[in-house]
Formats: C-alpha cells, structure tokens, sequence
C-alpha cells in the first residue's frame, strides 16, 4: 500500500495522532467517528502500519475481523478505511517535540521543520525492542548480535539473511516468530534460551513456531559469554537458579554466527517525557484513565507506547477508544469523571486503565506476574471470574459492566487473581 503524498499541511488540526500503526490508524477512525472534523497522523516511516508490515505471518484479526490475517493484510484493510474517512496522513515525518497547550514541532522530508496545534493529541508512538545493551551480556563486541525484529526486517523485507547458525536469547513472540521464519530459509536455529522458568511469548507460538519445527527451548538458561572478533563464533549457555544467578559450573559452549536478541519491549516515551506525563514504572508508559487521556489535557494514548499487547486487536480496540475520547474533547461532549482508581493486587503487575468511572462500561487489560492454573479474578468483591489459567505473557482482559459498580462507593478499587 503506497500512502499518498501530504501536499497542504494545515497549521492547525482538531486531532493529531503521533504515529501512523494500528494504534494511530484506529484512533485516526474513532476520532473522525466522534466528530473530529480537521484529522493529522503522523508516522516517521514511509509508510503508514508501523511494525506491522514486517509481519507477513498470519495471526493477525482473529478477535476483531474474525479471520486471520497477515500483518500486512491487517494494516491495508485500516489504512484503506483512514483514506476512506480523508484523515490526513502524513509518513516520512518525525514528531521530537509536544508541548502542554498542545503544539507539535515536526521534522518532515517533504515540509521541512514544523510547528503545528492540536485540539487533541493522541500518543501511538509504539514500542521499541530491548538490545545487549539492556541487558549487558558479557564477551566481545562482534557483529551478528542483533534483536530479532530487526531481523524480520531484513528477512521479509530486504531479503537478506542475518547468518546461517542462529542461538536465539529470550522467548519473546518476536523471537518464536523469527525461530520459524529462520528455519523456513534454511538457517539452523539451535535453541532459544528463556532466563525465566517459563516462556515469554504466547503458548499458540511456542507450538507453532518451536514445538512444529523441533526447536529447543532451554528455560532458567542465559547466555554469559559472547565470542568473536569480526563477528559471532559461539556463545556460553548457562543454567540459572531461582535468583537468575548463572551456574557457571554447568555453563556450556554453542558454535554459531549469529545472536538474536527477543527480551522485551519498551514503550516509545520520549515525548510523553517531554511534557512530563504522569508515567507507570511497571508499564513504562503513561498513566491514563478510562477514556484513555493522560496526566496531560486533552493528551490521549494507546497501543504499545502505553503498555505492550501481545495481539493487535487489543491494540486496535484500545486505540478507537482513545481516538473516540479525543473526539469527544474536541467536540466538547466529555464523560463524567472517573470515581475509581484500580490497585494492583495479588499476582497483577498492572492494570489499563488506572482509573474507571462507575457509570460506563470497561474493558480493563491487565498482566500477571506469575503463571497460575484454575483461578479466579477478584475486582474487591464487585466482580470475580473464573479462568482456567493465567500467564505472564498473554494479556488478560476482562469486561466490567456499570451494574457490578452502582453500588460501589470506595474510590479505590482493588485487583487480585488468587487460586481457586
Ligand atoms: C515481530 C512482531 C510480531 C507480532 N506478531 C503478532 C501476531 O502474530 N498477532 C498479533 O495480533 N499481534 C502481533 N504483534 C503485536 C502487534 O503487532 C503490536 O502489538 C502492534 O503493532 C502495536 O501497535 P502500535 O501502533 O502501538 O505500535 P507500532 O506498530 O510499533 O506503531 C508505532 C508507529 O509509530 C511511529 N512512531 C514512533 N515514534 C514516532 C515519532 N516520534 N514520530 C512519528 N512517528 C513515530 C513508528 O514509526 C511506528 O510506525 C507482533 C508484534 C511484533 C513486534
């Protein structure tokens, strides 16, 4: 899909969307949807879709299209509906600066650098993958060590391979998606190492992705050493104890060219920063309520730069919220004020939104920081449900209706998910 070029950029918009993926695309569509009149995203990249477009496996629109898609059949089918709905799309453009009353200052190959107002503001600026750096894992400095997102880039879409001999660190999606992919070219992927005693990507991919292709995935295993001059030669595996300290008298070598990293996502904030929005240390992204507005005035934010989705329907269902919201604060027809603010307790790290307003009805996604079988989530004693298991890695997210809260007078709310 080739975005059509930006000739006219207004100097001032209802709604500015700060990145062009699935999040910024939905809240594009629900910003027009709830009477936004004058709509701008904005996406650094020459196209619109974010990641999606380096995703050409499928998976993709089970929950929101009810069929599976690939990545980028995903992103044509929204990108169609944003031109459809005339929301000026701008790509090729850096958003670096946002102040609070609202003004962009944009860096464009076409238009030069920019100042432009917003109405609203909707932050989708996405997640970017954790490197080495992180996580400083010992050795030499050669090339071949690089994340596996980055990878999948050049496999799907520069047609390059990143080497011949792979050992993968980190059980993230990314990781299980590209041990596949590499396999499908002819690359031996040795094994994937997960420092944690479980996997951190989502059971269908472990199957698919490891389980189909014979695969090792060692758990409790870390790299400590990484060899070669120029480039990769081997690394040094180690088992770790239950305070992830490596034994490194049971440590073994591995001889290969290349290391993929797939440990994790850090939401995109540098500009959240810039206007000192109220952030989650457990997210690392903004605190927002249940209309998805920041700390900040008619600052919206969803998808991964708020907290990282393991699906993208759930970013796209998050993000028509947020753009709805947006719409509404431009156009004046604002929600009564959330009452409730969510505590995270037993066995939840975090819970989106942070606040919730007894007289709508929610969707609050939430993660837990350990896996549990036959369970049950306890909102106080307003809400519980049954599940059947919970892990780190998959989202949960549950529904909570106006009638579970109308008689609830707190204004705290507590979040637990305990054995049943
Ligand atoms: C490798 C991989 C495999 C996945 N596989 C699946 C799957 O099988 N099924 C599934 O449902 N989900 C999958 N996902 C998850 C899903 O794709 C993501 O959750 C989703 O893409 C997040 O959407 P987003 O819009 O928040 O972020 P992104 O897709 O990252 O988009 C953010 C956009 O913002 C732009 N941007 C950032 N900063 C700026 C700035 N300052 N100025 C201008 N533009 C900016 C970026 O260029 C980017 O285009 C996968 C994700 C990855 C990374």
């Amino acid at each position: 899909m080739i975005t059509p070029e930006l000739r006219h950029l207004a100097p001032r918009y209802d709604v500015v969307i700060s990145g062009g993926g699935p999040a910024g695309m939905a809240a594009a569509i629900g910003a027009r949807e709830h009477g936004a009149e004058k709509i701008l995203m904005i996406d650094r990249e020459r196209e619109a879709g974010g990641i999606l477009w380096q995703c050409i496996h499928h998976g993709f629109g089970l929950h929101h299209f009810g069929e599976e898609l690939t990545g980028p059949e995903y992103a044509q089918r929204y990108l169609q509906q944003v031109l459809a709905d005339d929301i000026d799309v701008l790509t090729d453009t850096y958003v670096y600066d946002i102040s609070p009353d609202r003004q962009l200052k944009l860096m464009s190959g076409s238009h030069g650098i920019r100042t432009i107002e917003a109405g609203a503001v909707v932050l989708a600026m996405g997640a970017r993958e954790r490197t080495r750096g992180a996580i400083r894992i010992p050795g030499e400095r050669p090339s071949g060590v690089l994340t596996a997102g980055l990878a999948q880039k050049f496999v799907n879409m520069m047609g390059v391979l990143p080497g011949r001999r792979v050992v993968i660190l980190g059980s993230g999606d990314i990781g299980l998606i590209m041990a596949r992919r590499l396999t499908l070219e002819g690359v031996e992927v040795l094994g994937v190492h997960e420092i944690m005693p479980h996997a951190n990507g989502l059971n269908r991919n472990i199957v698919q992705c490891l389980h189909d292709f014979d695969i090792p995935l060692t758990l409790s295993s870390t790299i400590v050493d990484i060899r070669g001059r120029e480039r990769v030669t081997g690394v040094t595996v180690a088992p770790v104890d239950e305070h992830l300290r490596p034994d490194l008298s049971r440590a073994r070598d591995i001889d290969c060219d290349t290391v993929l990293l797939s440990i994790g996502l850090i939401p995109e904030n540098e500009l959240s920063r810039r206007i000192d929005l109220r952030l989650d240390p457990v997210t690392s992204g903004p605190v927002v309520n249940s209309t998805m507005e920041t700390s900040a005035n008619g600052v919206f934010a969803c998808g991964n730069v708020v907290h990282v989705h393991d699906l993208v329907d759930f970013v796209s269902q998050e993000a028509l919220l947020a753009g709805r919201s947006a719409g509404d604060y431009v156009t004046g027809h604002r929600p009564p004020a959330d009452n409730i603010r969510l505590v995270p307790g037993d066995n939840v790290a975090y819970c989106v939104p942070h606040t919730l307003s007894t007289d709508r009805e929610h969707v609050v996604y939430m993660r837990v920081r350990k896996p549990m079988e036959k369970c049950t989530i306890r909102f106080g004693d307003v809400l519980s449900s049954k599940v059947k298991y919970v892990f780190p890695a998959e989202m949960v997210n549950i529904t909570v209706k106006p009638k579970f809260l109308e008689n609830f007078h707190d204004d705290t709310l507590r979040v637990d998910v305990v054995q049943r």
